[in-house]
Order: structure tokens, then C-alpha cells, then sequence
């Protein structure tokens, strides 16, 4: 029988507490590979290589050749130096560290991709981490091993401070056994293909959007990469690579902007003779990528004139909002992004994609008839 006694309430334990955040921002292994590739551009590289082993599950790297992460070297050899002043690589997965917002009203006019500095640190309470970075001012690269936002030695009987190592310029994140130390979530995951699927989403993803970026992907212990692009591949043969030939000889670029609704859309869509069984949305905002139901609807309703019963289109689109306008807030995964104006924002665009899938079928009858 229950009892009848009221049940004393007591304070989580803060490990259970960081486990129970972490879970919540990094969901699955796309997860944490996001805020790893979203930290890598902003960091100003232009190559990504990125390495995978069971879905990510037991291992997800990523090596970059951006600016690196500062060691301050100086600040935690010096016993005197004050505590609050230590930078960087110390202190990089505490929860809410971030070289990227200062303020709350920077968060209204951030331009980078992450801001809360909450990634490594959650990373960091459900896997095995390890970043081994070298800044162009660095002689050498420097090795940090991670657990529970902390600083932790390589092996026991070691010191936990960063070991000077060789390394070429850039940032390498690796991350060991995600979830191990959340058993009923590791558990749910049955399949380490379906997890490689969802990472090879948002590669592609970015790849296709980040122009002057290389990206590689490649399953441990595979020869050759699973997906990849050159750093000087155009905005079509990105598509080309990451979606196909098909779609991508059937492309219309778009561009409109209004300043009275405080924005700028470009990007490329299908045309009608493209029509696949399922609607391909690529949706940037301000340079993150999001997913929004109201876009995929009104964009698909767009098409309808122009596709076949059961076809669907394919669209690639960058929209730069006023970051004032944007909440970024609204979800730990950052994925649902709402904008003031949805509406009048998406049908801006809307009739832009309708007028530009006219022109191209009028040219074409037109050509037919000559
Ligand atoms: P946020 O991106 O919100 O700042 P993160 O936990 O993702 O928080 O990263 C914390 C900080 O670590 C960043 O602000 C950045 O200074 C540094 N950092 C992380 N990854 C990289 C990287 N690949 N290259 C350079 N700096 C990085
Ligand atoms: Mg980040």
C-alpha cells in the first residue's frame, strides 16, 4: 500500500541535474555533431573532416582549420593569477563559457551560430571528450581531456592540465560513448545507420550552405569519405553532390528582400520538371539550420499549381532576419527558430518562388510553340 505520508522534497544532485540538461540539448548524436560544426565555422575554417563510428555512438571527431582555442597558458600555471580570470582551454566546457556572447542584448544581435556555451559543457556530462587544439600564435598544440565541465588527466596518476602535443593549426573535438553514462537513453538507440543518416543530414545540410567550406565525412574504417566537397565547389555542385544530378540540373535560383518586414531570402528551388515523392527543405536562419512547418506547408502549397499530383518540390533557402526579430531561445536543440511576421515573411517568399516557376513555364511553352 502507498503510504499515506507526504514524501519530503530534496534537491536533485547537481550531476543529475547536468545530466538531465545535457540530455536535453544533445539528444542524439546529430546533436552534438551540430554544435561541433556550427563551433568549427565559427571559428572561420574552411575544412571540416569529420569522422564517425557506430552512428556516432562511439565515436564522432571533428577536425577543423579554424583559429583555434587560446590555452592561457599563463593564467593556470600561475597559482597567484586570479581564479576569474582563467581562460581558455580550462574552463571551455563549464556550462554557460563562450567566447561569443557578453550580454543578454547580444543575444539580440548575435551573428554567430551557437551563444549559450552550453554545447562542450553538455557534451562533456554524457560522453568522453577530448580537444586538442593550436592557435597561428601557438608554437605547438595543446590536449585537454574532459568530464563533467572539467579539466580531467589522460590517464590516472596524471595531472589534469592540457599536454603540450604536435598538431597542425585548427580545432580536433573527439567525442567517446555517448550516453554512457545514461543507460536508458543509449539503449533506445537501435540503429547506428539511422543515427549516420541523421548526421549525413546535417552535413549535407551545411555543406550545401556554407560556400567556401570543405566538408568530409567518412565512417571509421571505411577507405573512402562517405560524402564530401571541395572548398571551391559552387552553391550547384554542392546540391549536385549532397542531393544528386537530377535535382540539381533543375534548379532556379531566388532572391527578394523587404525592408519594411526586416529581411533578405536567396536560394535555389526546383523546378517543374522536378518532382520527387517527398519535399526537400533546406532552411537557413541567419546562417543556422532550423526546421519550420509553416515554411514546408506554405512552400508546398506554392508548388501545387506547377507539380503533378503526389510530386514535390525540392528548396534550398537562406533567409536573413533581423536577429531582433528572431527568437533563437524557444528550444534546447535550437531546431524550432520563430520570427515575428512568420507569416507575411513566408509569403513574401512564397510569391517570389510562384513567380519565378511561372516565368520558367511560360519560356518553356513559349519555346515549344516557336
Ligand atoms: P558557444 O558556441 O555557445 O560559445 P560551446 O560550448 O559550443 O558554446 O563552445 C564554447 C567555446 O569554445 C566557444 O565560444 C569557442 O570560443 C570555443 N570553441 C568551441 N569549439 C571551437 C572550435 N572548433 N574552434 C575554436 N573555438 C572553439
Ligand atoms: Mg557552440
Amino acid at each position: 500500500l502507498p503510504s499515506q505520508a507526504p514524501r519530503r522534497i530534496k534537491p536533485l544532485d547537481p550531476d543529475v541535474v547536468n545530466k538531465i540538461a545535457a540530455g536535453e540539448i544533445i539528444v542524439a548524436p546529430m546533436n552534438a555533431l551540430k554544435e561541433m560544426m556550427e563551433n568549427s565555422i565559427d571559428a572561420g575554417s574552411t575544412a571540416l573532416e569529420i569522422l564517425v563510428k557506430e552512428g556516432g555512438l562511439k565515436l564522432l571527431q571533428i577536425t577543423d582549420n579554424g583559429h583555434g582555442i587560446e590555452v592561457g597558458l599563463s593564467s593556470w600555471t600561475d597559482p597567484t593569477a586570479d581564479l576569474n580570470k582563467k581562460d581558455d582551454l580550462p574552463i571551455l566546457c563549464e556550462r554557460f563559457t563562450t567566447s561569443k556572447l557578453k550580454a543578454f542584448d547580444d543575444l539580440l544581435s548575435i551573428g554567430t551560430y551557437g551563444f549559450r556555451g552550453e554545447a562542450l559543457a553538455s557534451i562533456s556530462h554524457i560522453a568522453h571528450l577530448k580537444v586538442t587544439t593550436k592557435t597561428a600564435g601557438s608554437s605547438c598544440a595543446w590536449q585537454a581531456f574532459y568530464q563533467d565541465g572539467k579539466l580531467i588527466p589522460a590517464k590516472p596518476g596524471q595531472t589534469p592540465d592540457p599536454k603540450p602535443t604536435a598538431g597542425r593549426p585548427g580545432t580536433q573535438i573527439t567525442v567517446e560513448d555517448l550516453f554512457y553514462n545514461i543507460p536508458n537513453r543509449r539503449r533506445a538507440f537501435r540503429s547506428p545507420s539511422e543515427e549516420y543518416a541523421k548526421i549525413l543530414d546535417v552535413v549535407t545540410r551545411y555543406a550545401v550552405h556554407c560556400e567556401h567550406v570543405a566538408f568530409s565525412i567518412k565512417k571509421h574504417g571505411e577507405a573512402g569519405a562517405g560524402f564530401s566537397v571541395a572548398a571551391a565547389a559552387s552553391k550547384i555542385d554542392r546540391i549536385k553532390q549532397a542531393y544528386g544530378a537530377a535535382v540539381a540540373k533543375e534548379l532556379i535560383e531566388f532572391k527578394t528582400e523587404n525592408e519594411k518586414w526586416g529581411f533578405k531570402a536567396s536560394g535555389y528551388c526546383s523546378n517543374a520538371n522536378h518532382s520527387a515523392k517527398r519535399t526537400t527543405v533546406l532552411l537557413f536562419i541567419n546562417n543556422r539550420s532550423v526546421e519550420s512547418s509553416a515554411v514546408k506547408k506554405a512552400i508546398e502549397q506554392a508548388y501545387q499549381l506547377f507539380l503533378p499530383k503526389g510530386g514535390h518540390p525540392f528548396i534550398y533557402l537562406s533567409l536573413d532576419i533581423d536577429p531582433a526579430r528572431v527568437d533563437v531561445n524557444v528550444h534546447p536543440t535550437k531546431r524550432e527558430v520563430h520570427f515575428l511576421s512568420e507569416d507575411e515573411i513566408i509569403d513574401l517568399v512564397c510569391v517570389e518562388i510562384r513567380e519565378r516557376l511561372t516565368q520558367v513555364d511560360t519560356s518553356r511553352t513559349f519555346k515549344t510553340q516557336t
